[in-house]
């Protein structure tokens, strides 16, 4: 990334919530679970799964985590009537982590159960690294609770406590999405460097399928798809024992890569009302945006 496109995204929370909106567009499958419903079919006809977010984070009051819990009960309900080929992926802030830790897991225990009595899978988001711990707390209750089959949890390659995260999640033989990680760390906490967190990433698929966890290998970094499919040869595993992961409107080429090597694909659909935060994050992350916005905020046709 050019030092001009890393000023034009350090200068994103200044651009005007319209423009980012054109932009933010293709990343959110719409504000409706109906519109939801209709990208999921479109990913299910190109031979792909499905995991539905509903967008929202950092809630503060109580209500409105309740209402968030009951709106992901009946996404449940939707999956089953609509037959569609997904799970569900929840952020711990939606729902009450930061306004108390046990109000949260009784949240996230009733989305479980609910994913648990309807046979199907809740996948507990990583948020930054204020919330790791008691995440991976809530998930190892959850699992205990409901079983590994039905809850997953996120691990993140940048964080510098990955490696021991996972020898201390190894007994319950967990089902982990393996990524990058988004959030702004402190050097503290996180590695820097790109090819460290590339080789941490790699590290972390190969010790966790290694011991026999289902892992959701989320990137859409060439190398590391590679590496990943290179690996799963060399360990003989079948498709079975893992898929990638790809987020909605990142990169749809390597989508059909993936399918056409015969591997297993989930495509994250987030949709909903509250769309700025992940959006900015996806922003961010967009190689080409900085012209593109710029031209925008200057009234110019964008490419
Ligand atoms: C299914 C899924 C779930 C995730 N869940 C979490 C989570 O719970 N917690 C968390 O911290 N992070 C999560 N992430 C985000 C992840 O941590 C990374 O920030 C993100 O995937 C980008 O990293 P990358 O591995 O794709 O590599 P990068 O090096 O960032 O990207 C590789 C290439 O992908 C393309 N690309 C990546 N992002 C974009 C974009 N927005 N627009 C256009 N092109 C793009 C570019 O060509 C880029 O060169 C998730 C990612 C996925 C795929």
């Amino acid at each position: 990334m050019s030092i001009f496109d890393k000023l034009v995204i350090h200068g994103l929370p200044l651009v005007p919530k319209f423009i980012v909106e054109r932009f933010a567009r293709p990343y959110v499958a719409g504000s409706t679970i109906e519109e939801a419903v209709k990208a999921i079919r479109s990913i299910m006809d190109e031979g792909a799964m499905a995991t539905i977010d509903i967008l929202g984070e950092e809630v503060s009051d109580r209500s409105v985590a309740m209402s968030y819990t009951n709106e992901y009960l009946e996404v449940f309900d939707v999956i089953a009537s609509e037959g569609l080929d997904a799970n569900v992926s929840i952020k711990p802030t939606m729902l009450g982590i930061k306004i108390d830790e046990a109000f949260c897991a009784e949240n996230i225990d009733a989305i479980a159960a609910k994913a648990a009595s309807m046979d199907n899978f809740l996948r507990i988001d990583m948020e930054d690294h204020t919330t790791t711990d008691p995440t991976l707390r809530i998930y190892r209750t959850m699992t205990e609770r409901h079983g590994g089959h039905h809850v997953g949890v996120v691990l993140q390659a940048y964080m510098r406590r990955n490696i021991d995260d996972i020898n201390n999640l190894l007994d319950l033989r967990p089902n982990i999405r393996m990524c990058k990680g988004i959030y702004r760390e402190p050097r503290a906490v996180a590695w820097g460097a790109f090819e460290t967190i590339r080789e941490n990433f790699s590290y972390s698929v190969e010790k966790l399928l290694g011991a026999g966890s289902y892992v959701g290998i989320a990137t859409h970094d060439p190398h590391l798809v590679w590496a990943a499919m290179s690996l799963v040869d060399r360990l003989g595993l079948t498709p079975d024992r893992y898929e990638f992961q790809v987020l909605y409107g990142v990169d749809p080429e390597l989508r059909r890569i993936i399918l056409d090597g015969g591997h297993r694909l989930r495509v994250y659909v987030p949709f909903g009302k509250d769309w700025y935060p992940y959006s900015m994050r996806r922003l961010r992350e967009n190689p080409t945006i900085a012209k593109n916005v710029l031209l925008a905020m200057l009234g110019k046709k964008t490419l």
